[in-house]
C-alpha cells in the first residue's frame, strides 16, 4: 500500500502538516490523491483527518457522540392556504437551503416528510449540537421568503434534538424517535423553539435497555 509522503517539500510553508501526516501514516491510511501540496492533496489530508478523528482505533466503528435533529415548519398549512401550494414549495426550498448553509460539510441534511427534515451531526459535542439547532431556528425566523410578486413572508421551525451517546446500544430508528419526541415538545410549548433531550448518558429508552440486555446473555446465568 502507498504510504503517505513525508512533510511538504517547501520548508517555508506556514502550514505544519508533519504531525498530521505522521498520524495518518501510523493509522495505515493510503496516501491522499494528487500532487503533494496541491489543493486536491490538501483536501485529501483534511478528509483523512476527519475520518480518523471520528473512528475508534480498535474497532474502526464511529466513536463519537452524534446528534440527531428533527425539524418541522410551524403552521405550514396556513402558508399553503393563504399563499398557495407554489408559495409553500418556495418556503420548503428556502428552509432546506438555510439548513444546508447552517451545518458542516460532513453533516447529513435530509427531507423526511413534506415540510419535515432531519439532520445528523456526527462527532458532535453536546454544546455544538445546541448551537447548531439554535442557529437554524434563528436563521429561519429571520429569513424572508419571496412568495409571488414581491410579496415576502417569514416562517419558523420547531426543532427537537437527541444524542446518540458514545457507548449506548441503540438503533437509528429509536434514536430518531427520541429526537421526534423532543420536536413534539417544542410544538406543544408554543413552536419556534428548540427542545433537546438532556445529554446525560443515563437517558435510555425501555426499548434500548431491552436491546442491551437481550444481547448480554443474562438468561444464561439463571
Ligand atoms: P405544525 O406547526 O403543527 O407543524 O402545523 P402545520 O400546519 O405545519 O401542520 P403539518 O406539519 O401537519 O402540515 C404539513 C402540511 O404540509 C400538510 C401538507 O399539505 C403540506 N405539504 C406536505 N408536502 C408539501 C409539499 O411538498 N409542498 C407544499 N406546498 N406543501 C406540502
Ligand atoms: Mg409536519
Ligand atoms: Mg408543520
Amino acid at each position: 500500500m502507498d504510504r503517505l509522503p513525508t512533510p511538504l517539500p517547501n520548508p517555508a510553508s506556514p502550514l505544519r502538516l508533519d504531525r498530521a501526516l505522521q498520524l495518518l501514516a501510523q493509522s495505515g491510511q493510503p496516501a491522499p490523491p494528487g500532487e503533494v501540496g496541491s489543493a486536491a492533496w490538501l483536501q485529501g489530508v483534511i478528509d483523512a483527518l476527519v475520518e480518523l478523528s471520528s473512528r475508534d482505533a480498535l474497532t474502526g466503528l464511529a466513536n463519537r457522540r452524534s446528534f440527531d435533529l428533527a425539524l418541522d415548519i410551524d403552521h405550514f398549512k396556513r402558508v399553503n392556504d393563504r399563499y398557495g401550494h407554489i408559495a409553500g414549495d418556495a418556503v420548503i426550498q428556502a428552509v432546506a437551503a438555510a439548513l444546508l448553509d447552517s451545518v458542516r460539510p460532513m453533516d447529513l441534511v435530509a427531507r423526511i416528510g413534506g415540510e419535515e427534515f432531519a439532520i445528523i451531526l456526527p462527532s458532535c459535542a453536546s454544546a455544538f449540537g445546541e448551537t447548531v439547532a439554535e442557529r437554524i431556528r434563528r436563521r429561519v425566523e429571520r429569513m424572508p421568503v419571496t412568495v409571488g410578486a414581491g410579496q415576502q413572508i417569514t416562517v419558523s421551525v420547531s426543532v427537537g434534538g437527541a444524542f446518540a451517546p458514545q457507548w449506548v446500544r441503540s438503533t437509528p430508528a429509536l434514536w430518531a424517535e427520541r429526537a421526534d419526541q423532543q420536536l413534539y415538545r417544542a410544538k406543544a410549548m408554543g413552536r419556534n423553539l428548540v427542545q433537546l433531550e438532556p445529554a446525560a448518558v443515563s437517558i435510555v429508552s425501555t426499548e434500548e435497555k431491552r436491546l442491551l440486555f437481550d444481547s448480554t446473555g443474562f438468561q444464561d446465568f439463571e
